[in-house]
C-alpha cells in the first residue's frame, strides 16, 4: 500500500502559544490510523493542520504526492481531504437533502458517494430527507456531517470525535457505518474516546503527548503500560 499522507515534524502555534511540537503521522491507501491522547494533547490542531484550517508553522505535510504547505483549506477539500469537524456542523437551515446536495462533488478518483449510497449507509438520513438540519437529533446531525463528508468523495476522511456525546446505540450505528466506509476502501484518520471501536478498526495507532508524537504502533502492540502512561487508562 502506498503512502497517502506523510506529516513531519509538525509544528503549529495559536498566537505566540506553541501546541505542536513535532508531530509525525502517516496514512496509507486504505488504512484506518487512529490519532490518540489525553484531552489537550493536540489531536484537533493536528486535524486542523492537516486540513489546512491552520497553518503550521514546522515541518511538513505531503498529501498524494503533494506538498500542502501553501495549499489553503478550500483547496485542500478539492485535493480529496473529506474532514466531518468536532462539533458535527451542517448548514441548519437548509433540509437533509440539501444539505448533501451542498455538499456533492465527483472526483477522478471517487464516484463512489451519492445521495443513494449515503443514504443506504444512514437509512434514517433518508427517511428525514425533506426535515431542516436543525431538527435532527444529535446522532442524526452527526450522520449528516459523516454523509456531507462523503458526498464530497474523498480520498481521505478525517473524524474528529464523531461519537462524542452520544447514546450508547446511536454510536454502535455511526461505528457500524465507519467499519461499512473502511470497507469501501477509505483511507480514514479517526479521533476518538472510545478505545475499544478504535482498537478494532485501526489497522495504526499514533499517540499524541503535550504536541508530539510519542508511540506509533498497531492495537495489538499497545500495551498496558503505553496506556496506562499516555492515555490515562
Ligand atoms: P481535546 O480532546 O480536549 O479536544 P485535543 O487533543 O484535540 O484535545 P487540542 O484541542 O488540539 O487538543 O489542543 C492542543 C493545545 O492547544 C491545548 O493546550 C489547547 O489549550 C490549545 N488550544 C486549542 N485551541 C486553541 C485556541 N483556539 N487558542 C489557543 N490555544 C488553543
Amino acid at each position: 500500500m502506498s503512502v497517502l499522507l506523510q506529516a513531519k515534524d509538525l509544528a503549529a502555534h495559536y498566537g505566540a502559544s506553541q501546541a505542536l511540537f513535532g508531530v509525525n503521522l502517516s496514512v496509507r491507501e486504505g488504512e484506518v490510523v487512529a490519532l490518540m491522547g489525553r484531552n489537550g494533547m493536540g489531536k484537533t490542531t493536528t486535524v486542523r493542520t492537516l486540513c489546512r484550517i491552520m497553518r503550521q508553522s514546522g515541518g511538513t505535510i505531503h498529501f498524494a504526492g503533494q506538498d500542502l504547505s501553501q495549499v489553503p483549506s478550500h483547496r485542500a477539500a478539492r485535493l480529496g481531504i473529506g474532514l466531518v469537524p468536532e462539533g458535527r456542523r451542517c448548514f441548519p437551515n437548509l433540509n437533509v437533502f440539501e444539505n448533501l446536495v451542498a455538499a456533492a462533488r465527483i472526483n477522478i478518483w471517487s464516484q463512489d458517494w451519492t445521495m443513494e449510497s449515503v443514504t443506504a449507509l444512514f437509512p434514517r438520513l433518508g427517511e428525514r430527507r425533506n426535515q431542516s438540519a436543525s431538527s435532527l437529533s444529535g446522532g442524526e446531525q452527526q450522520m449528516l456531517a459523516i454523509g456531507r463528508a462523503l458526498m464530497t468523495n474523498p480520498r481521505f476522511l478525517i473524524l474528529d470525535e464523531a461519537t462524542e456525546g452520544l447514546a450508547p446505540t446511536v454510536r454502535a450505528e455511526i461505528w457500524d457505518a465507519i467499519r461499512q466506509i473502511k470497507a469501501s476502501g477509505l483511507s480514514i484518520l479517526v479521533v476518538d474516546k472510545s478505545l475499544k471501536e478504535l482498537m478494532q478498526i485501526a489497522d495504526h495507532c499514533v499517540i499524541l503527548e503535550r504536541g508530539a508524537s510519542v508511540w506509533t504502533g498497531a492495537p495489538v502492540d499497545l500495551g498496558t503500560d503505553i496506556r496506562d502512561r499516555y492515555l490515562g487508562v
